[in-house]
């Protein structure tokens, strides 16, 4: 007979199991170090959702309508911001957006920054044929506005694939505080991850009606909170060599004027200390790969 405590047991191993998975997997950089003179990288990512995330959820037309807002205001005034303080972003960019928003990405695109893939229209068909066709469809709408196919991914795109595909990096892990290399369960493919964290993250502080959460899980967090909340995670990691921070963005939440001035205040800051970089996640990804390369497998 099984008591409490076999089960129990029972359980630790399976944790121990997946502890020690995990480990295997991963590979972190352990001695990451940036171009000279940079002490941090901070990635300023944006996920271009617009309305397709809310429509993919069925929500409402005003739902809608509010995503809509991020394609038409919110990224236009995000490119703005960034080329007034010469930071390079990254748009994860679902290969829809393409013939929404056709001109917002050719303008990021002329001003250095880099368009890459967030699925087609924000999720992964099962059928491993379809999700090929999603993804050379995203490839192809992207390189068609912008000139230059995608490196890289936001996405829970078959690792496997991607790599096939001469993806460099995915930006969807949150394993560890800086860039580390993964390999799928299947141990087929290793890949770069460049992980962000839902604690940076927009939506976690100004999701107001959004997701069909009732209205006590609403969040309309005072822009000058959220500031000191990211201003702590980064200057945590300025503190040491080879500082990471990937800022997770979306146009129609952080697209509101008041939370523009937010970023700006933020960037301001950053700017007064010396070796800060915000490169494109591609720039990062080329640097980790070029020197610090994943372990002989
Ligand atoms: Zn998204």
């Amino acid at each position: 007979m099984m008591t409490a405590a076999d089960t129990l047991d029972r359980e630790i191993e399976d944790l121990v199991r997946v502890a020690r998975d995990h480990v295997a997997r991963h590979e972190p950089i352990t001695d990451l170090r940036w171009p000279d003179g940079v002490r941090i990288a901070v990635n300023f990512t944006a996920d271009f959702d617009a309305m397709l995330l809310r429509r993919l959820l069925n929500e409402p037309p005003m739902q809608l309508a509010k995503g809509e807002f991020g394609g038409r205001v919110g990224i236009w005034r995000l490119i703005e911001l960034f080329d007034a303080h010469g930071v390079k972003a990254t748009f994860f960019t679902p290969g829809r957006i393409a013939e929404l928003y056709p001109d917002s990405l050719r303008a990021a695109a002329r001003s250095g920054h880099e368009v890459a893939d967030h699925m087609w229209e924000h999720h992964v068909p099962k059928d491993p044929a379809l999700e090929h066709d999603h993804l050379r469809k995203t490839m192809a709408a992207l390189e068609s506005v912008t000139g230059r196919r995608p490196y890289g991914t936001r996405s829970w795109h078959t690792q496997a694939l991607l790599v096939g595909e001469g993806f460099l990096y995915n930006s969807h892990g949150h394993a560890s505080h800086r860039p580390y290399y993964i390999w799928d369960a299947e141990r087929r493919s290793r890949m770069l991850n460049l992980p962000f964290h839902y604690s940076i993250d927009d939506a976690m502080y100004y999701s107001f009606a959004w997701l069909g959460s009732a209205n006590p899980a609403q969040r309309l967090s005072d822009t000058d909170r959220v500031e000191e909340l990211w201003w702590n995670a980064f200057w945590q990691q300025y503190q040491q060599e080879g500082g990471y921070l990937n800022i997770c963005l979306h146009p129609f939440v952080s697209g509101r004027a008041l939370r523009i001035a937010m970023l700006e205040r933020l960037i301001q800051r950053m700017k007064r200390l010396p070796g800060v970089w915000f490169p494109t996640c591609e720039e990062v990804a080329r640097h980790c790969l070029a020197n610090h390369p994943p372990r002989a497998a």
